[in-house]
């Protein structure tokens, strides 16, 4: 069982709060707040029960090292506009000066430290680090879906200095989502799969050939499959050593009675660092010369035909190069068509990373059911693994 926020009085408490606020920061901007956004409810709960709030997240791999350039600072002056309250701010998460800072907090005060991962000691978990992380609070609550595949400092090492802890509401909502909810989701459930690394979501298919009923690939994942199934597809990124593997995931499904639906056609350029349409080819006419970065229209239509009739949508990958322009038309459709096809009886849940941005892109982001804040542990969870951190908070 996992406590969640109502299993505490936090009247006058001080919490320590792991949180993901793993923004894209450039020239020390954010370009998208939604992981921040997201964790507000948790944020606003503990400070309107009266408890004093220290923050503490990671950015960006900054290696063990100072780096200005990932200095959370930001993203405190990015949390302070959104709650329209000042942040108390310290240059260290594990200073003397951050410590007092937590220790003089007055209820409904919030407290951010600086990136965890300027200490090596998070990523390699070490005990002294956990517990002088432990030093800023009471109660300890984890609100960081984004890093619970990882076993680290500050979500699984200071569990051990802690007799009160648990989840906020945003770690709720996507166990919810993601584990809960897709144990029994409504049929037909239709899975779409797209970026670029087939090795990454190889489980994930696996896991789905059991329970879908049709599985739509695209993206550049979609040509070891094309290939799989005896298509040439020209220059297109193929990633030779999991030929096998989609092969053997194509039979699978073919013997459970789940359709595995490919591109037909793609929109090709001559080359991915400058992406320029040549034009539109059906698959096995792509010469070697080209490379599919989008999906065609004949595809957006077939894929749009299979949706249509679904229960439970689940996606996770681009089903092109949606950061340029001239190939986001496939992903775009997509979205677009999913956000008018969502009802109370049609839930669409997004896996996070790549494909969160591409819907933050388009403005979609609160039209779907559920949009992940957890790229990689979104995607361990739908694949059936358990997450660490959270094994870590069961009691
Ligand atoms: P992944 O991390 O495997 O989900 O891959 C995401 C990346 O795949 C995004 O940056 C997309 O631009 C990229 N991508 C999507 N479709 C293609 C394609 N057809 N060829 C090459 N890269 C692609």
């Amino acid at each position: 069982m996992l406590r969640t926020l109502k299993a505490f009085d936090l009247k006058d408490k001080k919490i320590l709060m792991r949180v993901d606020f793993n923004t894209p920061l450039k020239d020390n901007k954010i370009s998208d707040n939604f992981r921040i956004k997201s964790t507000l409810p948790t944020i606003e709960t503990c400070i309107e029960s009266g408890a004093a709030l220290t923050l503490m997240s990671h950015v960006g791999r900054p290696n063990g090292k100072h780096d200005k350039k990932l200095s959370l600072m930001p993203i405190g002056e990015e949390l302070a506009s959104l709650l329209q309250m000042p942040i108390k701010f310290s240059n260290d998460c594990v200073s003397q000066d951050a410590f007092d800072t937590s220790l003089g907090l007055k209820p409904g005060e919030i407290h951010l430290l600086e990136n965890l991962r300027f200490h090596d000691s998070e990523e390699l978990n070490e005990s002294n680090f956990a517990f002088k992380l432990a030093k800023h609070g009471q109660i300890f609550i984890n609100d960081a879906f984004g890093t619970a595949h990882r076993n680290h400092a500050s979500n699984i090492g200071v569990l051990s200095y802690f007799k009160h802890y648990g989840i906020g509401w945003l770690m709720d909502k996507e166990l919810n989502f993601l584990d809960s909810f897709m144990r029994k989701p409504k049929k037909p459930l239709v899975l779409i799969l797209g970026g670029a690394k087939v090795s990454s979501k190889i489980d994930l298919i696996d896991k789905f050939i059991d329970k879908s009923d049709h599985i739509l690939i695209g993206g550049g994942m979609s040509f070891t499959f094309l290939k799989a199934r005896g298509k040439e597809v020209g220059g297109s990124l193929v990633n030779n050593s999991m030929l096998s593997v989609a092969k053997k995931l194509l039979k699978k499904a073919l013997d459970n009675n789940v359709q595995i639906h490919l591109p037909e056609d793609v929109l090709c350029s001559e080359s991915i660092s400058s992406p320029k349409v040549v034009g539109t080819f059906n698959v096995n006419e792509i010469s070697s010369k080209l490379m599919g970065l989008d999906i065609g229209p004949k595809t957006i239509k077939k894929f749009k035909r299979v949706l249509k009739n679904s229960k439970t949508v689940v996606w996770n990958g681009p089903l092109g190069l949606f950061e340029n322009k001239n190939f986001e038309t496939g992903t775009r459709d997509i979205a677009n068509f999913l956000s008018e096809i969502i009802s109370e009886d049609v839930k669409i849940i997004i896996g996070g990373g790549d494909t969160a941005s591409a819907l933050s892109k388009f403005n979609l982001i609160n039209k779907m059911t559920h949009v992940s804040t957890g790229g990689g542990s979104s995607l361990e969870l739908l694949s059936g693994k358990p997450l660490p951190a959270i094994k870590a908070l069961e009691i």
